[in-house]
C-alpha cells in the first residue's frame, strides 16, 4: 500500500481502530497529522555516561550488560521488585524496577542495552543504585537520539516512534520542498525532508539543531509571507481620496486648550498623508496610555467629516464609547459636525446624517449600514486579530463599489515588541507615539508587602481627604473560594481578589466613611455608566473595579491605583493600570499587593517599580512569560506555533527579510509556496 497522506492513521500497521481513537486524543487522525505531530523533547542516548563516573542525584543515560536479574515480591501489596546488576568496563551498579514484570523477559543476560534514570544511595547496603525510568534495546545504525512526544493513556512516545520510523521514510518523499532554494542557501537552511527525518529520528544533535531551525523558520517565514501578501492585496484596494488643507487643521489646533507634542504631530501626519491617498489607509497608532491619541484620531475623523464621509468609531466598552463621544464633541465643537453615539444601552445615531457614529464593537456585529463610510477607527486595536480586520472593511463595503474600501485606523495603547508587531499585524503600517504630554510626573510606584498594608491604606485615606480618587483593582469579580459546606478552598483561587469582596470589605470595614463604587464585567451596561458618572464627576471616593477598567479611562483628579493579587496581571497590563493615574499635574502612585512571594513573581513586580517604559516592560514579560500572556493578545488571534516561539526576536527578524524578498518578485512565481501558506492557514485557523 502506498501511503497517502491523508490516509487514515488507523491502516498503519499496528494501529488499528481502538489505538486511531486514541490518536485522536492527541489530534492525530491521518498520517500527515502524524508526521507533523512534533517531538516535545529529545532524549540523547548517543554519549552515555560510565559507571564509574556516576553521581548520587544525577540523571544519566548508561550502555551497559545485564550481568543477573531476578525478581521478587514485596510482602505487603505483592509488587514486583525487579532487581539486576548492570555493567560496563569500568565498573558496576545495581538497578532496580517496581511493577514492571515484562521486562524479566526483556532484559536477558548477556545482552546490552540503555538506560535512562536517576542515580540514588542505598542506606542499607551504603552504595549507589540506578533507578532506571527507561530501557532502551537499539540495534547498531539506529539513531541515538530518541524523540519524547506529548503521550496521552495508553499512547506513549516509544509506540508512536515504533509506528512512525518503518513509514517516515515514505513519507518525507511526499513532500517537496516549498522553500525557494535562494532562501534555503541564503538562510543555511536544510531541506524540507531532512528537516522532517531529522526531527523525529534525529542522526545526530547538529542535526536536530538543524531540524528544529527549518521548522521554526517555515512558520515564521510563511506567518511574515501572509502578513506582506494580505498587506499587498489590500493595496490594490481603492479608497476614496480624502481632501484638506494646512488651513483646516491650522484652526483646530489653535482652538486646543494645549499643544500638541512632536509626537502627536508626526503620527497626525502620517495618518493626514494616508487619507490624501487613493489607496486605503491601513494604520496602527501605537502609543502608551495618555499619550494623547484620541486628538490624533481626532483629525482624521474631521478630515473625513470635511469630505462628507462618515467615520465610524469602534471602542472596546460601553464607557469608553461614552467618553471618545463626550470628548471628541468637545474637540471637535468649533466645527459644526454632527456626531452620534450607539452602543446597547444608548441609540443616539442618526446613520444617515452623522458624520462621526462612536460606539461599541457590538457595531461590527450588527448590520449597520452606513451608505458614507470613509474611515474605520478602531480603540484598543490588540483585541482584534487579522480575520476580524478585514471582515469590518469588507463589511462596510456592501452595498458600494466593491474595490472601493473604507481608511482604517486602528489604535493601542499595548506595548507590542516590534517583533510581536510583525507577526501580528504585520499587514499595518505603524505611527508611534513615544512622547507623554508634559507636565506628567512618574507615577510613583511600590510593592507593598501585606503586614504593610494597613499603612497603605492610611495613605489613601490622606489622598483622599485632600481631595483626590482612588481605584482598587481585583482580578475577580466574585469570591470564587468560597467552599462549599465541609468542602476545600481551592488553593489557587484563594489568594486571588474579588471586586465584590474588596469592595464589601472597604465599605463596611476599612473605609466606611467614604463613598466607594464597583464596577465589573457582570454589570448591565447602564448600571457601568452610571458608576463611572459617579466617579468620573467626583462623586465617588474610591472605586472598585476588575480589568474592565484596564482600557482608556479617564479621570484626571485620581491620584491612586491600587492593584490587589498584582501578579496574576501581565507587566503590560500593570502598566496599563498605572496609567489610569497620573494623567494631570498632582502626584500619583501605584501600589502593588501580592501574596505570592515566589522570586519570579517578585522579579517581575520590581520591573514595574523601576520601569515606565511600556514596551520594556512587556518585551519583559514576552521574554518572561511567553507571548501568550501579553495583556490581551490572547484572542488576537495568536497564531499557534509548533517549533518557533515568536519571541525568538533574530529567527523574526530572519523570516520577514526572506519573507519580504519573496513578495516583492510576487508570490505568484512560486506555486509550491502559494500551496504551502494556503495550507499553512487553513490549519492553523488563521484564515
Ligand atoms: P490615550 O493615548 O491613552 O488614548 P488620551 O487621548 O485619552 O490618551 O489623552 C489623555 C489625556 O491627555 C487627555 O485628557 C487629553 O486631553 C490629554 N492630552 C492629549 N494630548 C495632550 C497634549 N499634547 N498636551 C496636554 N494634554 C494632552
Ligand atoms: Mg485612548
Amino acid at each position: 500500500m502506498t501511503l497517502k497522506l491523508d490516509t487514515s492513521i488507523q491502516y498503519l500497521k499496528g494501529v488499528g481502530p481502538k489505538m486511531a481513537e486514541k490518536f485522536a486524543r492527541l489530534g492525530i487522525e491521518t498520517i500527515r497529522d502524524l508526521v507533523f505531530y512534533f517531538p516535545r523533547a529529545w532524549q540523547d542516548f548517543s554519549r552515555p555516561q560510565k559507571i564509574s563516573s556516576l553521581r548520587i542525584d544525577q540523571d544519566v543515560i548508561i550502555c551497559a550488560e545485564v550481568t543477573s536479574i531476578r525478581q521478587s515480591r514485596t510482602r505487603r501489596k505483592w509488587m514486583s521488585i525487579i532487581e539486576a546488576n548492570l555493567a560496563d568496563e569500568t565498573g558496576e551498579i545495581k538497578a532496580i524496577w517496581f511493577n514492571q514484570p515484562f521486562l524479566m523477559k526483556v532484559l536477558k543476560p548477556g545482552e546490552k542495552f540503555l538506560f535512562a534514570g536517576k542515580v540514588g544511595w542505598n542506606f542499607q547496603n551504603k552504595t549507589k543504585n540506578f533507578q532506571v525510568g527507561q530501557v532502551e534495546n537499539l540495534s547498531a545504525g539506529e539513531p541515538l537520539i530518541l524523540p519524547i512526544y506529548s503521550e496521552t493513556e495508553g499512547l506513549n512516545s516509544r509506540y508512536i516512534r515504533r509506528i512512525l520510523q518503518p513509514i517516515i521514510k515514505d513519507v518525507m518523499a511526499q513532500f517537496d520542498d516549498f522553500l525557494p532554494e535562494p532562501i534555503i542557501i541564503g538562510e543555511k537552511l536544510i531541506g524540507f525532508n531532512e528537516a522532517l527525518l531529522n526531527i523525529h529520528f534525529p542522526q545526530n544533535s547538529d542535526l536536530l539543531a538543524k531540524a528544529k531551525e527549518r521548522l521554526a523558520f517555515d512558520e515564521l517565514f510563511l506567518i511574515g509571507l501572509r502578513m506582506l501578501n494580505i498587506k499587498k492585496e489590500l493595496s490594490k484596494n481603492k479608497a476614496i481620496a480624502l481632501f484638506w488643507e494646512d488651513g483646516l487643521l491650522k484652526e483646530f489646533v489653535k482652538k486646543l486648550p494645549y499643544q500638541l507634542t512632536n509626537a502627536q504631530r508626526r503620527a497626525a501626519w502620517e495618518i493626514l498623508c494616508d487619507l490624501k491617498k487613493s489607496q486605503p489607509m491601513n494604520r496602527l497608532l501605537e502609543g502608551d496610555v495618555g499619550s494623547g491619541k484620541t486628538v490624533v484620531a481626532t483629525m482624521a475623523a474631521l478630515v473625513a467629516a470635511k469630505n462628507n464621509l462618515q467615520t465610524v468609531w469602534l471602542a472596546p466598552t460601553e464607557i469608553l464609547a461614552n467618553q471618545h463621544f463626550k470628548n471628541v464633541k468637545k474637540l471637535l465643537a468649533p466645527f459644526n459636525i454632527k456626531i452620534g453615539l450607539l452602543t446597547s444601552a444608548n441609540k443616539k445615531a442618526d446613520l444617515k446624517k452623522d458624520r462621526i457614529i462612536i460606539g461599541t464593537h457590538a457595531l461590527i456585529q450588527k448590520d449597520v449600514r452606513l451608505p458614507n463610510l470613509g474611515l474605520i477607527i478602531i480603540d484598543e486595536q490588540h483585541r482584534f486579530g487579522v480575520k476580524q480586520r478585514s471582515h469590518l472593511r469588507q463589511q462596510s463595503v456592501v452595498g458600494r463599489r466593491l474595490t472601493i474600501v473604507p481608511h482604517l485606523l486602528s489604535m493601542t495603547a499595548t506595548p507590542i515588541p516590534r517583533t510581536l508587531a510583525l507577526a501580528l499585524y504585520g499587514d499595518l503600517d505603524i505611527s508611534v507615539i513615544n512622547e507623554m504630554p508634559p507636565g506628567r510626573k512618574k507615577v510613583l510606584t511600590k510593592v507593598v508587602s501585606p503586614q504593610h498594608r494597613a499603612k497603605a491604606y492610611d495613605f489613601i485615606a490622606g489622598q483622599i481627604k485632600a481631595g483626590r480618587q482612588v481605584f482598587v483593582i481585583c482580578p475577580l469579580i466574585e469570591p470564587k473560594d468560597t467552599p462549599p459546606a465541609g468542602g476545600k478552598i481551592n488553593l489557587f483561587e484563594a489568594d486571588r481578589k474579588s471586586a465584590v469582596a474588596e469592595y464589601e470589605k472597604l465599605k463596611k470595614q476599612i473605609f466606611p466613611q467614604f463613598k466607594i463604587g464597583l464596577l465589573h464585567g457582570k454589570m448591565k451596561a447602564k448600571e457601568k455608566d452610571a458608576v463611572m458618572k459617579k466617579f468620573g464627576t467626583g462623586k465617588l471616593d474610591i472605586l472598585v473595579s476588575t480589568a474592565v477598567v484596564e482600557v482608556g479611562i479617564d479621570v484626571s483628579n485620581a491620584s491612586v491605583m491600587m492593584i490587589e493579587s498584582a501578579e496574576r496581571f501581565g507587566l503590560a497590563q500593570l502598566h496599563q493600570f498605572r496609567g489610569r493615574v497620573g494623567r494631570s499635574t498632582h502626584q500619583s502612585f501605584c501600589f502593588l499587593f501580592s501574596e505570592s512571594f515566589g522570586a519570579a513573581n517578585k522579579n517581575r513586580l520590581r520591573a514595574m517599580v523601576n520601569c515606565f517604559d511600556g514596551f520594556q516592560l512587556a518585551q519583559k514579560d514576552l521574554a518572561m512569560r511567553g507571548p501568550g500572556e501579553l495583556s490581551g493578545l490572547r484572542q488576537a488571534g495568536l497564531p499557534d506555533l509548533k517549533m518557533a516561539t515568536l519571541a525568538d526576536t533574530i529567527m523574526m527578524t530572519r523570516a520577514r527579510r526572506a519573507a519580504e524578498k519573496i513578495i516583492g518578485g510576487g508570490l505568484k512565481k512560486y506555486p509550491k509556496l502559494s500551496a504551502e501558506l494556503t495550507e499553512f492557514e487553513t490549519a492553523r485557523h488563521l484564515e
